[in-house]
């Protein structure tokens, strides 16, 4: 379990760099909150952006509840078990890859409204919601650089700013696995945070709405572009080794 100050600490880091998102409540729990309910399980952690919330997972979050916003679960034993040396900064880390996903913050009028008690509540929409996440979870990994994917060039832009700013702001943050296991075929974080370097200084106090709709550096495009053609060569049947011989 993370102490709740860790979690409060995460919950700082996330107003420091990104301050938009003091607009609405941010929930930051140990995934063993949620234990029970279909959400994704045994992995560093997950993000819900807030324009879905089913009540099961409102009740979870219990007293805490505020109203309508986004929610990071940070899975502390999962965290400790693969990055045990420095649990702290292996948090934080897991708190940049989880912000990169809820980021650019969403409007109020776009937050799921749905909270415990409400004229929706009752047994069936219960049920239909755990189907909803349970097959949502199973669902295949996106192919990269389709727009369905949540690992995309923009969350890898993202994550490098968040990223940065945190770590200009002080905070320790483990930069081991930053973009998570789906980007196998990408170069690591600091290759990607040095084709970001005059970006990240230039835009280091912009909202990241106006990150999204701002040109990347060439140096950053070519380096995504490089990575999907080495993608799309494992997936070449031509690079079959039985093929070639
Ligand atoms: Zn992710």
């Amino acid at each position: 379990m993370i102490a709740t100050s860790l979690l409060d600490d995460c919950r700082r880091l996330a107003f420091t760099v990104a301050p938009e998102l003091e607009a609405n409540p941010l929930y930051v729990v140990d995934a063993e909150t949620l234990a029970g309910t279909p959400n994704p399980a045994d992995c560093l952690g997950f993000a819900r952006r807030g324009n879905w919330m089913d009540y099961e997972t409102i009740d979870r979050i219990g007293d805490a509840w505020t109203g309508p916003g986004p929610l990071i679960a940070l899975d502390g034993e999962v965290i400790r078990e693969s990055h045990g040396e420095n649990f702290t900064a292996a948090v934080t880390g897991t708190m940049v890859h989880e912000l990169a996903h809820i980021l650019p913050a969403i409007e109020a009028r776009e937050l799921s409204h749905r909270q415990p008690g409400d004229k929706m509540d009752c047994d069936a929409v219960r049920q239909n919601q755990a189907v909803s996440l349970s097959r949502s979870i199973a669902k295949p990994a996106a192919e990269p650089g389709s727009c369905i994917d949540p690992h995309n060039d923009q969350f890898i832009r993202r994550t490098c700013h968040v990223y940065s700013r945190a770590v200009a702001h002080g905070w320790d943050v483990s930069i081991d696995g930053l973009f998570g296991g789906s980007l196998w075929f990408a170069c690591q974080p600091a290759h990607w945070i040095t084709s970001l370097l005059p970006e990240l200084h230039s835009m280091r106090t912009a909202s990241f709405a106006e990150i999204e709709t701002a040109t990347p550096p060439e140096a950053f495009t070519k380096l995504w572009q490089s990575s999907l053609d080495l993608y799309r060569s494992f997936q070449d049947p031509r690079g079959d080794i039985d093929e070639q011989i």
